[in-house]
C-alpha cells in the first residue's frame, strides 16, 4: 500500500470550504463544524480535509 498526499479537491487546497451558495461553506462542512442552518455563516474549515487543504490518498 502506498500513500500520497494530494490537494483536497473539495476546497481546492485552501482548507476552507466555499462550495455552498455565494462562496459560503456547503451544508455538510457547516454540519462538520457544528454550525447548521445558517446561510450567513462565513467559510468554515473544510470537512473533507479537516482544514488542512490536503488529503491522504491511499493507493493499493
Ligand atoms: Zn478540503
Ligand atoms: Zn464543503
Amino acid at each position: 500500500m502506498k500513500r500520497s498526499i494530494v490537494k483536497c479537491g473539495h476546497c481546492d487546497g485552501t482548507g476552507k470550504c466555499s462550495r455552498g451558495d455565494q462562496g459560503f461553506s456547503c451544508s455538510s462542512c457547516q454540519r462538520e463544524a457544528g454550525i447548521e442552518d445558517r446561510g450567513d455563516t462565513n467559510k468554515v474549515h473544510c470537512g473533507i480535509c479537516k482544514g488542512t487543504g490536503k488529503i491522504l490518498k491511499e493507493c493499493y
